[in-house]
Order: structure tokens, then sequence, then C-alpha cells
């Protein structure tokens, strides 16, 4: 920059050629880009849909119409951490109001259903909408392991979307990493940032219906046993203040 500058007050016109030389390069060269733009080996996604539905707790269309941005947010992050060759995520997602529901959420396939009631107790729950949208995302077969497809699911939430929120320490006397939620995101976390890869790598084999914890074994050298034994005495299993 202060180069260019310095050259173009010695000579004026050479600046003025240069300029015009960039601005024609610029006018044969845009076509090329446009085109280059618009690659024909990778068709563009279909936009993604979201079907909001709070016919049966309408006092929540608004807390409802911010899930759904917040989705719309968050699926192409989320599709990029999950992401495997030849896998595309649900492009329609649909959340579901309930008003007699108890308990929180769940997700089938691409729709989430959330209970009216927790919403109007914890309106500040958005992160409940992230970890089901991880679910739709996952698309996992049926019978996968419980502590990872859980775990992924906190481990996306806590430390991708609310890398603040304060999280207990882990006890290794009373918890182990087949809790699931966020005692197996805590470790998930940990494996991610010793291994870095591993979360993709066995999203991948759990949609494959492929997992098994000697794949831990294969990828690190150590049993998921050793290694939770290793993640108990780091700082990373304190907790977050
Ligand atoms: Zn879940």
């Amino acid at each position: 920059m202060f180069r260019f500058h310095s050259f173009s007050f010695r000579n004026r016109r050479g600046h003025w050629m240069r300029l015009s030389l960039l601005l024609l390069a610029g006018l044969l060269l845009a076509p090329a880009f446009a085109y280059a733009n618009d690659n024909p080996q990778e068709p563009a996604l279909p936009e993604l849909k979201v079907i909001v539905d709070t016919s049966e707790v309408p006092e929540l269309k608004e807390w409802g119409d911010n899930a759904s941005k917040l989705i719309r947010e968050w699926h192409p992050k989320i599709a990029e951490m999950l992401q495997q060759e030849g896998f595309t995520p649900p492009q329609e997602i649909r959340v579901v109001f309930k008003k007699d529901m108890e308990g929180v959420a769940h997700t089938i396939g691409n729709q989430i259903v959330i209970a009216g009631n927790w919403v109007k107790q914890h309106p500040e729950d958005n992160g409940m909408v992230i970890h089901e949208l991880v679910h739709a995302i996952q698309a996992y077969p049926r019978g996968g392991p419980f502590w990872l497809v859980e775990g992924i699911a906190d481990y996306i939430r806590f430390y991708q979307y609310e890398p603040k929120t304060r999280l207990r320490g882990i006890d290794p006397e009373r918890q182990s990493y087949r809790d699931g939620y966020r005692t197996s995101a805590q470790f998930v976390a940990w494996l991610e940032k010793t291994h870095p890869g591993i979360v993709q790598k066995i999203n991948e084999a759990i949609r494959k219906n492929e997992y098994q914890n000697v794949m831990i074994r294969e990828t690190t050298g150590k049993s998921v046993e050793q290694l939770w034994g290793e993640f108990v005495t780091t700082e990373d299993a304190r907790g977050r203040r």
C-alpha cells in the first residue's frame, strides 16, 4: 500500500496506466470468476426450510420465531462439524411445540418436539434447540451408542454454541463417560482437543452403523477406559466457572 503511493507521486502517468490496466483486467476476468463460482460439479443444496408450529401454544409464537432464526444460523455450522462425504443433512426442519408434554424436548428424524411448559419456565434455554438440531443433523440409525449420541449433541451445544456456560467438574467416583449429556460432552471435547478430527470420524462411523469402542483404540492407541482415566486427572475435567 505504502510503496504504491510513493510511486504514484513520482510518476502520475504510470499510476493511471496501472489503474486502467487493473480495471481492464478486472472487466475481462469478471465473467470467468462468475462462471467458476457456479461449479456444475457441486449443485447447491436446496434452501433450508424451517417450519415452526406453535398452534398448541400460540403464546410461544415469538419464541418459536427466534428458534427458527437460530436453526437457520446454526444448521450450516453443525452440518459442517458433522460433515461426511455423500451425506446430505435434512434440508427441512420442523419444530412443534406441545401444550401437554412433560420433560424438555426430543427429536424424531427431522422433527423437533418441544414441551411448551418447559419453555415458559426456562425461556432462556436456547441451547436446548441447538442440542435437538444436532440430533436432526446426526440422522443416526437406531441403536447408536447413547453416550456419544448425547455427548456429541451436548459437546456442540456447550463447546461451540455456548462456550461460556458453567459446567460442573467431573467426579470420577460417581460419573462415567457412559453417562451421556454434559459428562460425555466434556470427555468428547477433551478427546477432540487431544485428537483433532476424532468427532467427525466417530460421527461417520455411527451414521454407517459401524461404531464400536475399539475404533477409539485404533485411532488413539488407547482404550476408552484408559483415555477416560487420563481425562479425569486433567484441568479440563475440573469444569468451567
Ligand atoms: Zn439428546
